[in-house]
């Protein structure tokens, strides 16, 4: 279906045209053309990252009255960073509209809201509280609203605006327009629906409370005081990590987040202590990705919307576990695929039951991945990045010289090998005592074996490599086309197996490996060396790094407290004079 479909005005469908909005989104393809109608009250289930905001705000826009300066549309949303995204994204819908959108929020200087809305509005976008305190002070009157949208209800009821919705609700018109969205549908959200709308359409995006299926759950079994040397093994495996990393309290909070910022990750918290201005800080950095790392609570997370996170990290699980969707749909919005990593001890995994129970969905266990795996994974990111660095020819000619005859003496291996241990060797004197992080304790059989059957489809890069398998180096990897399907089908028709003789397949930026049965390895190597993918070379060699519990390559030199020791290796998470314009986490995310 295509936006002009759904029945949309030329000057909102030109506006779509510049946004690079090419077809509508499932909850926008339902929505749109009954919202259009005249009179309809709407409740969509849906998550951030649906394209809800365009579902509402698109007819919205669409149906304002622009002879009218009184407030014809009034958005109600929980926090100040989604009434800022929602006005931002509607002012952007109305590009060629003649329609004023104002946003009133609290935590900030009233004065100029109100000389805003009283020069004529005809959306206002709110955040409960400050939206009351207007109406009160007769700044705002909604005696002329047609539309009223809820957005994020069961946030805002879960924040205890609960009597401020009702108070504003009854100010407005009888026969208005309702529109409620949520993600989820606590009896408090009924209510609302049953008191102030008539007959609504309801659409839900997946089942009710149900999690975003672009979202991976995975759940790690781990020992208490393991927690948090977890969290680094999961962000070093994930070098191209954009993500945030959930906690349960304030103090929990600021001190995982110094303790990643300590030892070279490029952390920073987020939590209720913070003032206005050092939460505007830091969330600007994490949005334009200059922070690689966000660790907040549920409250100061709130309202987070931003594309292209990779990964949730629960360090622990919430209290209340509703707020475990909340937290899980920050990824995999608008059609990406995320991670859902959470921590659990053995007291803690019937909280995953009750979790599975209520998205309808499954996690999948996952292993904490041991030392070689995370060595392996981050000397291949340090080649790729090698391999892309790019030569400043004019600067460094005039050292050339000098350092060519320095290196004289060297062969291109020995060169080679000495300039990628200058790099590496503090990952793996780090690393080489690591032992295995993952809980043994309570994991029950099922979930074991729930993890084996997803293997096969789910290709899970971070569980140990099996015994009995070759790990194969592949030379070409997603920036050339490639993904799991494909480079199962070049391997099975180039040697005849059947795709259930290859195992863990983990495609990355330029290359990729995968694993098969030992038998067949001298097979695969010499069938699938030199054959074409879409033009390219397939070329691959037998990984270096032995099994996984084979007792480790990698020995020898003293421990380090962090595997970023001074904060030079691993340049995706590194914060100290980072060149972030060319950060490889800006552009490219290796799933894993
Ligand atoms: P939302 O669920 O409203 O927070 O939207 C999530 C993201 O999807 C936002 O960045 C939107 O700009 C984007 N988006 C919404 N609708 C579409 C669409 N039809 N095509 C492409 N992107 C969209």
């Amino acid at each position: 279906m295509t936006f002009e479909e759904l029945g949309l005005r030329r000057e909102v469908l030109k506006s779509l045209k510049e946004l690079g909005f090419e077809a509508p989104t499932p909850i926008q393809e339902q929505a749109i053309p009954y919202l259009l109608q005249e009179n309809c009250d709407f409740v969509g289930l849906a998550q951030t990252g649906t394209g809800k905001t365009a579902a509402f705000g698109l007819p919205l826009i669409n149906n304002i009255d622009t002879h009218s300066k009184l407030p014809q549309g009034l958005i109600i949303c929980p926090t100040r960073e989604l009434c800022l995204q929602i006005s931002k994204d509607l002012q952007t819908y109305a590009k060629f509209i003649d329609c004023s959108i104002t946003a009133v929020y609290g935590g900030t200087d009233i004065r100029k809201q109100i000389t805003d809305i009283k020069r004529g509005t005809s959306i206002i976008v709110a955040t409960p509280g400050r939206l009351v305190d207007l109406i009160n002070r007769k700044v705002i009157v909604l005696g002329q609203v047609k539309y009223v949208i809820l957005d994020e209800a069961d946030e805002m009821l879960n924040m205890g605006f609960k009597e401020d919705i009702d108070a504003i609700l009854d100010t407005t018109p009888v026969d208005k327009n309702v529109w409620l969205f949520s993600a989820t549908m606590p009896n408090e959200v009924a209510r609302i629906a049953r008191t102030y709308m008539t007959d609504p359409l309801e659409i839900s995006i997946g089942h009710k409370n149900q999690s975003n299926e672009n979202i991976d759950h995975i759940y790690y079994m781990v020992k208490e005081r393991d927690r948090y040397e977890a969290v680094k093994r999961l962000i070093d495996f994930n070098p191209s990590i954009y993500g945030l990393i959930f906690c349960r309290t304030k103090n929990e909070t600021a001190a995982v987040a110094a303790k990643l910022a300590k030892e070279g990750y490029n952390a920073e918290p987020l939590h209720g202590d913070l003032t206005q201005a050092m939460r505007d800080t830091v969330m600007g950095r994490f949005r334009s990705k200059e922070l690689q790392i966000l660790v907040a609570t549920d409250v100061a997370a709130r309202g987070l919307d931003i594309d292209n996170i990779t990964h949730v990290i629960n360090y622990n699980l919430p209290d209340d576990i509703e707020n475990y969707t909340h937290r899980s749909g920050r990824t995999a919005r608008a059609g990406k695929k995320g991670e859902s990593l959470v921590l659990v001890n053995g007291k803690e995994l019937f909280k995953i039951k009750a979790i599975e129970r209520q998205m309808r969905s499954t996690f999948t266990v996952g292993n904490i991945p041991n030392a070689e795996e995370i060595c392996e994974i981050q000397l291949m990111r340090l080649i790729e990045k090698t391999i892309n660095t790019e030569v400043k020819e004019h600067d460094i000619k005039k050292f050339m010289p000098q350092i060519v005859s320095e290196f004289e003496s060297l062969t291109k291996e020995e060169v080679i090998k000495k300039f990628v241990s200058a790099e590496f060797n503090r990952f793996i004197d780090y690393y080489h005592r690591a032992g295995d992080l993952n809980a043994k304790a309570g994991r029950d059989d099922n979930n074991e074996n729930r993890g084996d059957r997803d293997r096969g489809d789910r290709d899970r890069g971070n569980r140990s490599r099996e015994e009995g398998k070759t790990r194969f180096f592949v030379s070409i990897g997603k920036r050339d086309g490639l993904n799991p399907g494909a480079l199962l089908r070049v391997i099975c028709d180039a040697t005849a197996l059947k795709s259930d003789k290859i195992g863990k397949i983990d495609i990355m930026t330029s290359f990729s490996f995968f694993e098969a049965d030992e038998e067949y390895t001298e097979r695969i190597l010499r069938n699938v060396n030199g054959q074409n993918y879409e033009g390219h070379n397939v070329s691959i060699e037998v990984s270096a790094a032995k099994p996984a519990n084979s007792g480790g390559s990698f020995k020898g030199g003293k421990k380090f407290d962090s595997p970023r020791g001074s904060g030079r290796f691993g340049g995706d998470a590194k914060k100290v004079g980072a060149p972030r314009g060319n950060e490889d986490f800006n552009r490219k995310r290796n799933r894993r």
